[in-house]
């Protein structure tokens, strides 16, 4: 017998086995134990380290699914999300996020001048109203009370965290309960899944349920289970950092002519505590088309455009590739919300949004409650390597241009 067949193998019985350490899984997980699940957590790198990472933080509440004037089915979705994890955030809700770090309590939205009696009719919806405050110009924040800005601007409820800090302030407590994995170890039976850690170990957890939320790495774990769906799709992104000698912190949609907002950017520090923009929206969209230098330039030109007053002192540019991993459904290029599909006891998941973790936990937690689990009653985990957290992707950039 070969040396690696003789090795040991461990075995856990869990109630559930959740694949995936992003915001899904991490949320999912805490709820668990919090009802009385044993439930352990997988991760193949590092927590965070897929889209979360990536992510803006933004906690919508649809206003930006709102841009159109109507109420559209993701702006119901996502409403009463920033509620949810405000509450956290201050020590009521249903997680314990006081630790993590708010990077701002609102979200704007502003126009440029031209786009002004548009944006005053949307804001004037009665959708709308409930949702939005139009700033004074004596209350703006520092960066548009310039005179060059003649737009409006629109405070929404909206908080902006930083997510790794979210990641941090959930998985801490629960740590013990999430094991590093080499993920083409991998292999998965109706009940049972056979995996080697990260350093050589090899565990055979028995689940009543297991739970894939691994992003984009969901695709291969859904063959690895022996099932045909869900299809996953992937919407690619290039999102421009920028950084040197910014003194203002921006959490902002600039409005523009389609749906979608035309430049979305958020503010960040990089390793050494100076402050990014990171920039999205219509940009990173258009940007998958676009060969890096050519990304920059155009982000030079909208912010010569949309904040001419804008002075940079010793600008650097870099560019982050990342794509979206979502539910792949016939006749709709992107889902309204969180998407759950369900074979027997594997179940397939993805959040759609950070913002929506919360109600993707709600509706897993009442799935697996129907499953009538019985609690594993001889749930005993060894002491194993502890995982790794993610770091921003700003700070991993190699080459940035002038
Ligand atoms: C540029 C960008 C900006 C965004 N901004 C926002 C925003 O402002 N607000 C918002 O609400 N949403 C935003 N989103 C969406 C949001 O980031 C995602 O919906 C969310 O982070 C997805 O979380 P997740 O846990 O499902 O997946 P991920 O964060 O991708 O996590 C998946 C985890 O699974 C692990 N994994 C993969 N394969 C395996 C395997 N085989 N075994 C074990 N582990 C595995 C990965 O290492 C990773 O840790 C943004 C997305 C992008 C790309």
């Amino acid at each position: 017998m070969a040396d690696t067949e003789k090795q040991k193998t461990t075995d856990v019985n869990v109630d559930v086995l959740i694949i995936g350490g992003g915001i899904a899984g991490l949320w999912t997980l805490a709820r668990l134990h919090q009802a009385g699940y044993k439930a352990v957590l997988l991760e193949a790198n590092a927590l965070g380290g897929g889209q979360t990472c990536y992510a803006q933080g933004i906690i919508h509440g649809g206003t930006k699914y709102a841009l159109t004037g109507k109420l559209t089915a993701s702006s119901k979705a996502v409403a009463d999300m920033p509620a949810r994890w405000r509450a956290c955030y201050e020590g009521t809700g249903e997680l314990d996020l006081t630790a993590a770090e708010l990077l701002s309590d609102a979200h704007y939205l502003w126009s440029t001048g031209h786009l002004t009696s548009r944006i005053s009719g949307f804001f004037a919806s009665k959708v709308m109203r409930s949702r939005s405050t139009e700033v004074k110009k004596t209350s703006l924040p520092s960066l548009f009370q310039h005179k060059a800005f003649k737009g409006q601007l629109y405070q929404l409820d909206e908080p902006v965290f930083n997510v790794l800090s979210v990641i941090r302030a959930i998985a801490e407590p629960l740590k013990k309960f999430i094991l590093p994995i080499d993920k083409n170890s991998l292999q998965a039976q109706k009940s049972a899944v056979m995996v080697t850690s990260r350093d050589g170990q090899r565990y055979t957890f028995h689940y009543q349920s297991a739970l894939l939320m691994a992003g984009e790495g969901n695709e291969d774990l859904i063959a690895r289970f022996g099932c045909s769906t869900p299809a996953m799709q992937r919407r690619p992104l290039k999102m421009v950092v920028l950084r040197g000698g910014l003194d203002d912190r921006i959490y902002a949609h600039c409005l523009g002519a389609s749906v979608n907002p035309r430049l979305t950017i958020t503010s960040h520090y990089d390793a050494n505590g100076n402050i990014i923009w990171y920039m999205g929206g219509q940009l990173a969209e258009d940007g998958v088309h676009k060969d890096d230098i050519d990304l920059i330039r155009t982000a030079k030109k909208e912010l010569a455009e949309l904040i001419p007053w804008l002075e940079l002192k010793q600008p650097q540019w870099g560019v982050l590739e990342i794509n979206r991993a979502e539910i792949k459904k016939v006749g709709s290029s992107r889902p309204d919300s969180f998407s759950i599909e369900q074979h027997g006891n594997i179940i397939t998941a993805w959040p759609t949004k950070l913002a929506l973790s919360p109600a993707l936990a709600d509706a897993l937690l009442d799935i697996i409650r129907q499953q009538e689990i019985k609690p594993a009653t001889d749930f005993s985990l060894p002491s194993w390597e502890q995982v790794l957290y993610a770091d921003f992707p700003w700070n991993e950039v190699e080459s940035w241009c002038d």
